[in-house]
């Protein structure tokens, strides 16, 4: 069915706002001019079920967006449907757990758990974007990651169903999680917390975002950390771009940051200037140390929600034809 027929449809949902062409620079921290052409705002689980079932059932791809701090507009302008979270914001106490709506923005709710002198997750204080998008990265800093808080999440499937999914079920590993696996939308996050002393959990989330600030991380737009490092074959991204000397590379606006070469930060670029470098990035490393680098960060082009997974580049072909050779050589 025609994308535009199809959202005629759902464009008339109660419960559903709808924007047209809406300007995407306030929604991604790259900050981004790309024009988001079928903008939704769920205001309910029912009306969003309802919405998903639909696409779900016509194979039509979306982009389910959180706080956009870990995501690439590679186009200036986006086709697919852009369902934004924003509207699901609520911060609940329940006994020794929180449960928390997939827009609330973590930092929002490590102040929560502050308040209420919940300690767990402190670590997370200044990680940009929501609890959906750092739950579904399985977000990780300090030496932790979101997921050994969690207690169960919220999930809509590709059906429209609503259910729970405890943390066993959840495949949580190292920035892994199954919703990067199967098509679940999370709507609710319950966090497991123990009680603890006010003064000291405040203290813990200051230090870390002062960390972050005297690091940098806020002084230019950026989706954090671009390639995931690779603990098992011992591989730290930022390490080995390093050795490579790359940190102050650039392509247009793009460019590695002076202040930790795993971030590509922007001065005016456009998100095809940021996904040139990380392409240069990757050759690079490729041709000089034989290591493969994946993206961290979710690549969104016009018409797919996931470049780098829902194709197989002509970029991996070469890198395949490479090995090959390599192999044979040595
Ligand atoms: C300055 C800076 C520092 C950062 N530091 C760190 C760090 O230390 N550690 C770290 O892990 N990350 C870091 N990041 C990256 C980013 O902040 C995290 O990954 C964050 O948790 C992403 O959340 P988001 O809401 O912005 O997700 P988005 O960017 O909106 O989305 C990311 C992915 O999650 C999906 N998604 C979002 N919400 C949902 C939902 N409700 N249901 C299903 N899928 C969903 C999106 O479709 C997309 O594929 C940093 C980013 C910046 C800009």
């Amino acid at each position: 069915m025609d994308i535009d027929e199809l959202l005629k449809d759902i464009i008339n949902y109660e419960g559903v706002i709808y924007k047209k062409e809406v300007s995407l620079k306030k929604y991604n921290t790259y900050a981004l001019k790309a024009v988001s052409k079928h903008f939704f705002i769920p205001e309910n689980i029912a009306a969003f079920s309802k919405m998903l079932s639909l696409l779900n059932e016509n194979k039509m791809d979306y982009l389910i967006l959180g706080g956009g701090s870990n995501i690439l507009f590679l186009d200036d302008v986006i086709n697919i449907p852009v369902i934004y979270t924003g509207f699901f914001t609520r911060i609940q106490k329940l006994s020794d757990k929180i449960i928390v709506y997939s827009g609330a923005k973590t930092s929002d709710v490590v102040k929560f758990a502050c308040k209420n002198s919940m300690t767990g997750i402190e670590f997370l204080s200044g990680l940009p974007g929501s609890v959906g998008g750092a739950t579904y990265m399985n977000a990780r800093c300090y030496g932790f990651s979101i997921s050994e808080y969690i207690d169960q999440v919220g999930v809509i499937d590709e059906s429209g169903e609503y259910f729970h999914i405890s943390n066993e079920k959840c495949n949580f590993g190292y920035k892994k999680s199954i919703f990067q696996q199967k098509k679940y939308v999370i709507i609710d996050v319950t966090f497991n917390l123990e009680l603890g002393t006010k003064k000291i959990i405040n203290t813990r989330a200051k230090c870390h975002k002062n960390d972050r600030k005297s690091k940098h991380q806020y002084k230019y737009p950026s989706a954090g950390c671009v390639f995931l490092n690779d603990y098992e074959a011992n591989i730290v991204a930022g390490k080995v771009i390093d050795e490579l000397a790359l940190r102050g590379t650039s392509v247009g606006g793009a460019s590695i940051s002076p202040h930790h070469a795993n971030f590509i930060i922007s001065k005016n670029a456009s998100g095809k200037d940021i996904y040139q470098l990380i392409n240069n990035v990757r050759d690079k490393v490729l041709a000089e140390k034989n290591i493969k680098l994946c993206p961290e960060i979710k690549i969104v082009s016009s018409d797919s929600s996931d470049v780098e997974n829902n194709h197989t580049s002509a970029l991996d072909e070469i890198y395949g034809l490479i090995n090959k050779v390599k192999e044979k050589i040595l």
